[in-house]
């Protein structure tokens, strides 16, 4: 994985334990794609960049790593986080009660959960949460702040 991938908390025999166990609570069978995507999501703090998660899943070849994702996806078992110019990261789906904040690099689309666990006090101003309600959006699950990242900027 490149420099920017986020650091890892679990092992990979617990991740690939908790892949196998989040496949048979939804009736899935645990292919062997499946199990990699669900594992190497597993231990991450920050969604990861597709094609840093294709060269970490090696054992299964790139087209069935697209497939199988869109199928996670669709299950609910994996979220996919959209950037600019077409850039997708993917994480394992995250418990929120405030809307996920965000933070996406204007240059090289790298995008970065700034609050990854809720209730750290870091959820968006009652005043943008007023402007969405008059727009009409009343459940926000997620708010982006476009800027330059440390690496783009220097
Ligand atoms: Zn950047």
């Amino acid at each position: 994985m490149s420099t920017r991938s986020p650091r890892s908390r679990a092992t990979a025999r617990s991740a690939t334990e908790l892949a196998r166990h989040e496949l048979a609570r939804h009736h899935h069978r645990p292919t062997q794609a499946r199990l990699a995507i669900l594992a190497t999501l597993a231990p991450l703090d920050q969604p990861v960049f597709v094609n840093d998660l294709i060269s970490e899943v090696t054992d299964v070849p790139t087209s069935t790593v697209y497939a199988t994702l869109r199928q996670l996806v669709d299950w609910g078992l994996v979220s996919r986080l959209d950037s600019i110019r077409g850039r997708s990261y993917y994480c394992l789906p995250r418990r929120h009660d405030a809307p996920m904040l965000c933070a996406v690099c204007t240059r090289c689309g790298h995008l970065t959960v700034v609050d990854p666990s809720p209730g750290t006090g870091h959820e968006p101003p009652a005043r943008y949460h007023r402007a969405l309600t008059r727009a009409g959006i009343t459940a926000i699950e997620r708010v982006d702040i476009y800027g330059v990242c440390r690496d783009c900027a220097t």
